[in-house]
C-alpha cells in the first residue's frame, strides 16, 4: 500500500543551518524519544547519516554503514524495493511524502514508513524515513481477513451434512451451465428426495432422522466425481449437477446411487433403520438449456419416480 500526500509548505529554513548546539541537541531529543524508527540515508551512495534511538534499538549503531547494510538482511546492494524512484519528481527534485508498508526482512516486524526527500544542511539529497511498528495491526488483520474466509466458507456449506447448501449449489451450477453453454457439451442435473422420510422422524425421531440424512450425504461424495456438484436443496432433497455427462452416464450415477442409499442401514438401538429415494434425471446434450429449466424438468422426473413407486429413477427423454 502507498500513497502520495503534497509537501507542508517550506519554512524557509534548511535543518540544522541556523541552529546552535542546544537547539540540534534539543531536535535530537525530540527525534529521539518518538516511538517509531526515525532515519536519514544519503539518496546516492545509500550511507545512514542518521537513526534516532528508537531505530538503534532493533538496528544498533548504524555509523559509517548503508542502510542497506543496517537494516534488511541478505543484502550486497540497494534494496530492490527501495523507495528512493518515488521520493523526487520529474526534475529530480523533492516530491511529496510516500507512504507504505513493509515487512522487515532483518527483524520480521511491519512498519508503515512515511519517506519524503529533502536537501540535507550540505545540499545533497536524502531520504528521511519515519517507520511506525504495525506488526499488532497486521496481525488482527490477518486475523480478520482468515475469519472471513472461513465464514464465506462455512456460508457455503450445509451444516448437517457438509455438501453445498442451495446457494452454493446455485452459485457453481451457473458456473457449470455457463462452461457448458460455452463449449456446447452435455451437462445432467439430478435431483432424489428421500422416500417416506417423515415416517422415519415421526417413528425415531427427529435426530435419527439426521443420521439418515448424513448417511445419504455420505454416499453421494462416494459416487459423485471432483467436477461434479452434489448440494442439498432443503430437507431431505438433494441435487447434483455433472458436467460433461451423457444421459446413460448420468442414468449410471443415479442407479449406483439409488442401490447405495437403498443398501445403506442405520443402527437405532435393537432397530435397524433402512431408507429409500426416488430420483429425477434431465440431461441437456448440447448445453443449450439453463440450470433453472433442467432442474424442474429434473423435478417433474422426480415426481414421476413418486407416482411409480418410490425407489427408482426416472428421465427425460
Ligand atoms: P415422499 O416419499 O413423498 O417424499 O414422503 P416424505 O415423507 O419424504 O415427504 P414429506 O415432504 O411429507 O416429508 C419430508 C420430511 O422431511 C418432513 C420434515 O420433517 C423432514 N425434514 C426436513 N428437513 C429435515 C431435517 O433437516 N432433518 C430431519 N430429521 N428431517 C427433516
Ligand atoms: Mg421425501
Ligand atoms: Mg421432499
Amino acid at each position: 500500500m502507498h500513497s502520495s500526500e503534497s509537501p507542508p509548505e517550506e519554512t524557509g529554513r534548511e535543518p540544522g543551518t541556523a541552529c546552535d548546539c542546544s537547539r540540534a541537541a534539543g531536535f535530537e531529543v525530540i527525534l529521539d524519544s518518538i516511538d517509531a524508527i526515525v532515519y536519514v540515508a544519503d539518496m546516492h551512495t545509500y550511507d545512514l547519516l542518521f537513526l534516532n534511538s528508537y531505530g538503534r534499538q532493533y538496528y544498533g549503531n548504524p555509523e559509517g554503514m548503508k542502510c542497506w547494510q543496517v537494516m534488511q538482511a541478505g543484502q550486497s546492494g540497494p534494496c530492490d524495493f527501495c523507495s528512493n524512484p518515488y521520493l523526487l519528481d520529474g526534475n529530480g527534485e523533492p516530491a511529496g511524502v510516500y507512504v507504505w508498508e513493509i515487512c522487515n526482512t532483518r527483524t520480521g516486524r511491519w512498519y508503515e514508513c512515511r519517506d519524503r526527500a529533502r536537501h540535507w544542511a550540505d545540499g545533497r539529497l536524502v531520504r528521511i524515513e519515519i517507520a511506525t511498528d504495525i506488526t499488532e495491526r497486521k496481525r488482527i488483520e490477518a486475523e480478520l481477513a482468515e475469519a472471513k474466509h472461513q465464514a464465506e466458507a462455512l456460508a457455503q456449506i450445509d451444516e448437517l451434512t457438509g455438501l453445498n447448501n442451495r446457494r452454493a449449489f446455485f452459485q457453481l451450477g451457473l458456473q457449470a451451465f455457463r462452461q457448458a453453454a460455452r463449449a456446447a457439451s452435455p451437462i445432467a442435473v439430478i435431483m432424489f428426495d428421500l422416500d417416506h422420510f417423515k415416517q422415519i422422524n415421526d417413528v425415531h425421531g427427529h435426530l435419527v432422522g439426521d443420521k439418515v440424512l448424513v448417511a445419504v450425504a455420505d454416499s453421494v461424495r462416494a459416487q459423485v466425481r471432483e467436477a461434479d456438484i452434489a448440494g442439498r436443496l432443503g430437507g431431505e432433497e438433494f441435487a447434483l449437477i455433472l458436467p460433461e455427462t451423457s444421459l446413460p452416464e448420468a442414468l449410471t450415477v443415479a442407479e449406483r446411487l439409488r442401490g447405495a442409499i437403498a443398501a445403506t442401514s442405520l443402527a437405532h438401538g435393537a432397530v435397524v433403520i433402512r431408507c429409500t429415494s426416488s430420483f429425477g434425471v434431465a440431461v441437456c446434450e448440447d448445453g443449450s438449456l439453463d440450470l433453472e429449466h433442467m432442474l424442474s424438468l429434473a423435478d417433474a422426473e422426480l415426481y414421476k419416480a413418486k407416482r411409480n413407486g418410490r425407489n427408482r429413477v426416472e428421465h427425460t427423454c
